[in-house]
C-alpha cells in the first residue's frame, strides 16, 4: 500500500480508536448481514427518553428556539443544574461554577485540554473507562493506571494509592459507581483519596454520571461529603445520558472552580460554541420535570442484575462481582484462557470476545478496551429474555473449549 500524501498529526496517529464503539460496530454489522445477535455492549440504557422530555425538544423546535445560546449552555439550564446539586446532593455551586457541555464526554475532554500541562500525570483507576486515557494523552497529559483488584470488589485498596503518585501527579478521576466494573468506592477509599488530594493540591475528577443508577440500601458515598473543604479543587461531571436515557441528546455538564470553567468555557467557546439549543431545553425538563425515572429503570435493572451474576457464578471457573450501581456485569473469565475451539487458541479477553461474537452470536466488550484483560463486559440494559437467551448461548460456548 503506498502512503497517503497527507500524513496525520502526531497527537493522533497515538490515539486508539474506541474499541466499544468498534465492537459495536461489528456487531451491527453482522446483524445488518442477517446474524441474530444478541448485544450486550452498548453503554446506554434500553429505555426511551420521557416523553416529556422529548415534547420539551419538540416545542423548542416550533417556538423557534433553533439559534446559538450562551456557550456555557443557556442561563436556565445552568440554573436547574445548579438546584438539581443543591436538592440532590446538598451542595452550592453558582452559574459561573457550571458548564453545559455537548456530553459528559465532553465535559471531560474540555477539563482536561483546561487543566492538563504535558507532562502531568493523572491517576486513573483501572478498570476504567475506555476515554480517561486517550482523553488525557489528547491534552499531553500521562495516564497513570491505579489497580483496582477484583478481591477488594474493585474498590481502591488506600494502601497503594501512594504507590501511584509523584511529584506530578496533577489529577485523580473518580468513576464511581463505575463503567465498568459498577462498583462503587468506598469511604474509606474517598477518604484516602481526600487525604492525598488535600496534602499534594491535586485535582479530583468526579465522574458522577451513574449516580441515580446503584442498587445499594445506603447512600452512595461521594468526595465532598467525605471533605467538603476539597471543593475548590474539585470539578464533578455529570449529564442526562444515563440518569434520563438521553445518550443521543448530548447534554452533560461540569460544576467546579469558576477560574477552571471560565477556562472551559474557553475551549468550548472555539470549539463548539454551545450544546443543541433544542437539546439544552429537554435537558431543562428532564431536570425540572419528575425526577421518578431513574426509578423505573432501576426496578427493571435490578432482577436482571440479579440473574445475570447468578447465572455466571453458576458456571464453573467464572467469577463475577456484584455490582451497587450503574448496568454491567464484568466476569472474570480467565480460568478458559489458553484453551481453544476448532485450533484456534483463545488467549485474552479480546479473543474471547471475538469467539462470544462469532460462535454464539453474543456482542460483548473485551476487558482489554478497560484495561483489565482477565474479564469481559455486558451490559444488563436490554431485555430479561434477551439476556436469559445470551447466558444459554456464553455457556454453551465455554462447553465447547477445549484444553
Ligand atoms: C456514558 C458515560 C459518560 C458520559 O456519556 P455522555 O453520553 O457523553 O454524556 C461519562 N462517563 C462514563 C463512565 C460513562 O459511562
Amino acid at each position: 500500500m503506498s502512503s497517503p500524501i497527507i500524513t496525520l498529526a502526531n497527537r493522533v496517529t497515538n490515539i486508539k480508536p474506541s474499541p466499544t464503539l468498534a465492537v459495536n460496530a461489528k456487531a451491527k454489522a453482522l446483524k445488518a448481514a442477517g446474524a441474530d445477535i444478541l448485544n450486550f455492549s452498548v453503554g446506554e440504557p434500553d429505555f426511551d427518553t420521557p416523553p416529556h422530555v422529548c415534547a420539551a425538544g419538540k416545542k423548542a423546535i416550533d417556538e423557534g428556539f433553533t439559534r446559538y445560546t450562551a456557550v456555557p449552555g443557556m442561563p436556565e439550564l445552568r440554573e436547574a443544574v445548579s438546584q438539581h446539586l443543591l436538592r440532590e446532593q446538598g451542595l452550592s455551586y453558582s452559574m459561573d461554577e457550571i458548564q453545559i457541555a455537548c456530553g459528559g464526554k465532553h465535559g471531560l475532554y474540555n477539563m482536561f485540554q483546561a487543566v492538563i500541562n504535558p507532562g502531568d500525570e493523572v491517576l486513573i483507576p483501572t478498570p476504567y473507562w475506555v476515554s480517561y486515557p486517550p482523553m488525557v494523552q489528547l491534552a499531553g497529559g500521562t495516564p497513570v493506571m491505579v489497580p483496582l483488584l477484583e478481591k477488594d470488589n474493585f474498590d481502591l485498596n488506600p494502601d497503594i494509592l501512594p504507590l501511584y503518585a509523584s511529584s506530578k501527579t496533577r489529577a485523580i478521576i473518580i468513576n464511581s459507581p463505575s463503567n465498568p466494573t459498577g462498583s462503587v468506592f468506598s469511604v474509606e477509599a474517598l477518604q484516602a483519596i481526600a487525604k492525598m488530594a488535600r496534602e499534594n493540591g491535586w485535582l479530583i475528577i468526579t465522574d458522577d454520571i451513574y449516580d441515580t443508577i446503584t442498587y445499594m440500601d445506603t447512600e452512595l458515598p461521594h468526595i465532598l461529603d467525605i471533605d467538603s473543604g476539597l471543593k475548590e479543587q474539585t470539578l464533578i461531571l455529570n449529564g442526562v445520558s444515563k440518569s434520563f436515557a438521553m445518550t443521543g441528546w448530548r447534554i452533560g455538564w461540569t460544576a467546579g472552580p469558576k477560574h477552571i470553567i471560565a477556562a472551559m468555557n474557553k475551549i468550548q467557546g472555539q470549539s463548539t460554541s454551545n450544546p443543541a439549543s433544542i437539546s439544552q431545553k429537554a435537558a431543562l425538563a428532564a431536570l425540572t420535570g419528575p425526577q421518578d425515572f431513574p426509578k423505573t429503570m432501576l426496578k427493571a435493572f435490578l432482577p436482571r442484575r440479579d440473574f445475570f451474576v447468578a447465572d455466571l457464578r453458576s458456571i464453573e471457573g467464572v467469577s463475577c462481582v456484584n455490582p451497587n450501581g450503574a448496568f454491567y456485569v464484568f466476569p472474570n473469565f480467565s480460568a478458559y484462557f489458553g484453551k481453544s475451539f476448532n485450533g484456534k487458541l483463545i488467549n485474552n479477553s479480546v479473543d474471547l470476545a471475538d469467539y462470544f461474537l462469532d460462535e454464539a452470536k453474543v456482542a460483548s466488550v473485551p476487558g482489554a478496551a478497560f484495561g483489565a484483560d482477565d474479564f469481559v463486559r455486558f451490559s444488563f440494559a436490554t431485555s430479561m429474555d434477551i439476556i436469559k437467551d445470551g447466558m444459554t448461548r456464553i455457556k454453551t460456548a465455554l462447553k465447547n473449549l477445549r484444553d
